[in-house]
């Protein structure tokens, strides 16, 4: 049995107001994600699923076309916790070194990751990834997640209709902006770059 307490929000819901309001966050964390974990406690029911971590579920169910729906909502736990995480209200932390030396500058990397975000058509994620010794932008679709393709998540962004439409409506592109430019937790991409 999996519970919303176990993943919890790092800040207050309406700590990233204005760039996410409190409606989104409340609605994004307390609804969608308790649903995944509802959804997915209902499906590890009496399987041997029940006793097992999240990470293995997610290694385990991967690519199995009938547990394709408990892939799905282990994997939505991980990368909506990882999302949550991304992200810090009034953050100061500079962009890592390494990013700038990878992708030429701050800028250019914010360009990459917004081109990438504004392309992905229907549901899904863009994350920085290590892949090998580089460093990725790629698109997700759906669920997907890349602790199954063997990358190492270092930032996601969350471009469901769901992460922003209450707050930009139709225009994905300023709500990728508002993430790039105030919301990114910069500590956070650190340590995950240092692992
Ligand atoms: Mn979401």
């Amino acid at each position: 049995m999996f519970t919303l307490a176990q993943f919890p929000l790092p800040y207050a819901t309406d700590a990233l107001a204005p760039y996410i309001s409190a409606e989104t966050i409340e609605t994004h964390h307390g609804k969608h994600v308790a649903g995944y974990i509802d959804n997915l406690n209902k499906l590890i029911a009496n399987t041997p699923y029940e006793s097992v971590s999240l990470m293995d579920i997610i290694q385990e169910s991967a690519g199995k076309s009938d547990e394709q729906k408990i892939f799905n909502n282990a994997a939505q736990v991980y990368n909506h916790d990882f999302f949550f995480h991304g992200m810090c209200p009034k953050c100061t932390a500079e962009i890592p070194d390494e990013i700038i030396e990878q992708f030429g500058s701050a800028e250019n990397f914010k360009k990459q990751f917004k081109d990438a975000a504004t392309s992905v058509f229907g549901s899904g994620y863009t994350w920085l990834v290590r892949d090998g010794d580089v460093l990725r932008i790629i698109n997700t679709m759906n669920a997907d997640t890349p602790i199954v393709h063997n990358m190492k998540p270092i930032l996601n962004l969350d471009v469901w209709e769901h992460a922003y439409y209450l707050d930009y409506k139709n225009k994905r592109a300023n709500f990728i902006d508002a993430f790039l430019d105030n919301l990114v937790n910069w500590n956070f991409v650190a340590e995950n770059l240092k692992q």
